[in-house]
């Protein structure tokens, strides 16, 4: 079987278990819209797929995928924001109620940024000068366990990471006035599919609680 093969198989079951089963649902978020609750920042990691480990439904999720589940600061200077574009999208076209970052254990982006921190080489075109917006990341979890390294700080980093674009998150006008507004809600979790985990940043204990 061709490597292409095993999606398209996927498709057919998809067909079949799914859009078979209720094609009025598929049809009905085509006739009447989209309508997601729920704009998700995760990973582009393949392991870390909102739809499937949060089990949602077609129109459930309005998913916003990039390296490191980063949220850049707001900008103004006409450049490429497919980030920010797509949570303009999902604020002010969609009204989305809830906004969530989902970043994760032993994250690639986070561990790149970590290496070049610490005097690695940056061979990438893009990665180097993406992930260094997370940089601060890394400094918080050092100034909060000073000569934390390894696996400790990648995962101190990544959770801080998540905090970082909550707090980049409010940097946006649109997303301010939703929230003033009542309409909208941020939220950042940590998913570690190693354990099965999932925690939730909770900014009045700051801290991060576990999902039972
Ligand atoms: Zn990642």
């Amino acid at each position: 079987m061709s490597s292409t093969e095993i999606l398209l198989n996927g498709f057919r079951k998809f067909r079949k278990l799914y859009y078979e089963k209720s094609p009025n649902l598929y049809r009905d978020l085509i006739k009447h819209g989209q309508n997601p609750r729920f704009a998700v920042v995760a990973c582009s990691d393949s392991r870390v797929d909102p739809a499937i480990v949060l089990q949602a439904e077609p129109g459930d999720i309005f998913a916003v995928r990039n390296v490191a589940a980063l949220v850049p600061p707001f900008e103004e200077d006409g450049l490429y924001h497919g980030t920010s574009a797509a949570l303009e999208f999902a604020v002010r076209g969609l009204h989305v109620e809830h906004i969530i970052i989902i970043g994760h254990a032993h994250c690639g982006g986070v561990e790149s940024m970590i290496h070049k921190q610490e005097g690695g080489e940056d061979k990438g075109m893009f990665i180097g000068a993406w992930t260094d917006l997370l940089r601060v990341a890394r400094e918080r979890a050092l100034a909060d366990t000073p000569g934390l390294e390894g696996d400790a700080l990648l995962a101190a980093s990544e959770r801080h990471a998540v905090r970082l674009s909550l707090e980049n998150l409010s940097t946006f006008p649109f997303i301010q006035e939703a929230i003033a507004a009542g309409e909208l809600n941020l939220q950042g979790w940590y998913l570690n599919i190693f354990d099965g985990a999932l925690e939730i940043w909770n900014p009045d204990r700051q801290a991060f609680s576990q999902v039972i």
